[in-house]
């Protein structure tokens, strides 16, 4: 049985973070294949060495001198090495990058160098190998992961040797040039690992001891979640709450590794862990309550709507027409109401509602604004009776007025849109009431 483990930036952010991490790995031998980042923020306002990276190709890539934050960068991996008493030398590594960025400044290759400096420091004071990750995660020319071929080219890699440190974040073409994932990306890089050796669990280390039952920003203190399953949890981070990069999902959820989020600055407390809505133990009917503002609803009334075959589609074909997102379709018997991102709505705002009348025919058209959605996110639900109820007797008792309301089929997750003004009040009442003290 072995392990995949995973650590976030601020893991890594200077020396002292680097023995908690050889101290992680040492509680536990299983943990043998270690995806890291680039060292990041030591404190608030500190400067993550990717974002210097970027920092460095912008300026070369206008022909600028970039030696000042370049500078601060050799700092940041000449202290963690001098700190930890390391041999390595990386002044020939850091000497080959500036060069390159020099020459044919890549914005991909630039901000991947963080992640490939910090596996060569990790793996030296490991005293295990490095194996690089460009050549073995592969993209296709339009920059999608390949799964299939990264899994197997990586697993016969792997198998050589019982330990390695694997550099996050990014991998190549098929050339050889270097391409990253979005930001955030060494959670995708951890995940592909863990399926490619098979890992029985794909433990991610970050600065929290894994998710919260709701916004910390809103709710005072909210209860840590400690299981919860993969779909519970897309649907939570869609809704903006966010411990995890999106991608880092789909490689393991198919194989069913589970993903346990875990805190390196708190190593005994036990992080939320990530599965199948099977292996969860459900021991109330939600498992968070997550928000977003923004939103506007384009509502679109015609007698007789009911018995229009494909007027639904015309009014979405509208509205997909301008590449606009549509989030939920709330309908009644001749109404029908579209609600979308208001920053997407808004460039296109008169096109829409012209083109809706035209092709359309409705009686009437109506766009309101300052609509935030709120996600009760439960698989638990399912099995509980009254659990809608309770969460709009809590939004009445609250004097919150539903502006709408969207169940999905599969019974997890209700949808409840209000006024922005009402954003916060509402999703305190809803942590109130299934979340009691
Ligand atoms: N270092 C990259 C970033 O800052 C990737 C990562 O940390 O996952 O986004």
């Amino acid at each position: 049985m072995h392990k995949t483990v995973k650590f976030g930036g601020s893991s890594l952010a200077d020396a002292k973070q680097f023995r908690k991490v050889a101290a992680i790995l040492e509680a536990d031998e299983s943990r043998r294949y270690v995806v890291v980042s680039a060292p990041g923020k030591r404190w608030s306002g500190d400067v993550k060495v990717t974002d210097l990276l970027y920092t460095c190709y912008n300026a070369a890539a206008r022909g600028e001198d970039f030696s000042g934050p370049f500078g601060q960068i050799r700092e940041r991996y000449g202290e963690i090495r001098a700190e930890l008493g390391l041999k390595l030398d990386l002044d020939a590594a850091l000497n080959e990058i500036e060069a390159r960025l020099c020459a044919h400044p890549d914005r991909d290759y630039a901000a991947s160098r963080g992640e490939y400096l910090n596996a060569l420091l990790m793996a030296d004071f490991l005293g295990i190998p490095m194996v690089d990750a460009a050549g073995r995660i592969l993209f296709d020319e339009g920059g999608s992961f390949l799964p299939e071929r990264s899994y197997r080219t990586l697993s016969a890699k792997l198998r050589e040797t019982p330990r390695a440190v694997i550099p996050g974040f990014y991998g190549s073409f098929e050339d050889g040039r270097i391409h990253t994932f979005s930001r955030g990306g060494s959670d995708v890089t951890g995940a592909i690992v863990a399926r490619a050796t098979n890992s029985a669990l794909y433990e991610n280390w970050t600065d929290v001891s894994g998710l919260l039952s709701c916004d910390p920003h809103i709710v005072e203190n909210p209860a840590p979640i400690r299981a919860i399953s993969y779909t519970e949890l897309r649907e939570l981070s869609y809704m903006g709450a966010s411990v995890l990069h999106e991608s880092a999902i789909f490689p393991v959820k198919s194989a069913g590794i589970p993903i346990n989020i875990r805190n390196t600055n708190a190593p005994d407390d036990p992080g939320t862990m990530i599965q199948t809505g099977a292996g969860v133990k459900y021991d109330r009917p939600v498992t968070g309550i997550a928000g977003r503002k923004g939103f506007s609803t384009i509502l679109v009334e015609m007698d007789q709507m009911n018995e229009t075959v494909g007027y639904a589609r015309d009014v979405l074909q509208v509205i997909a027409d301008h590449g606009i997102l549509m989030e939920h379709m709330p309908s009644g018997i001749d109404t029908l109401s579209v609600v979308v991102p208001t920053e997407q709505l808004d460039p296109h705002r008169n096109e829409i509602l012209v083109e809706l009348k035209q092709k359309t025919h409705a009686d009437a058209i109506y766009v309101s604004d300052r609509l935030s959605l709120i996600a009760v996110v439960g698989r638990g639900m399912v099995r509980q009776k009254g659990t809608a109820m309770r969460a709009f007797r809590a939004l009445a008792d609250a004097q919150i007025n539903v502006n709408m309301i969207d169940q999905g089929s599969g019974e997890m997750n209700i949808i409840i849109g209000v006024e922005t003004a009402d954003f916060e009040e509402a999703m305190r009442a809803l942590y109130a009431e299934f979340f009691p003290r």
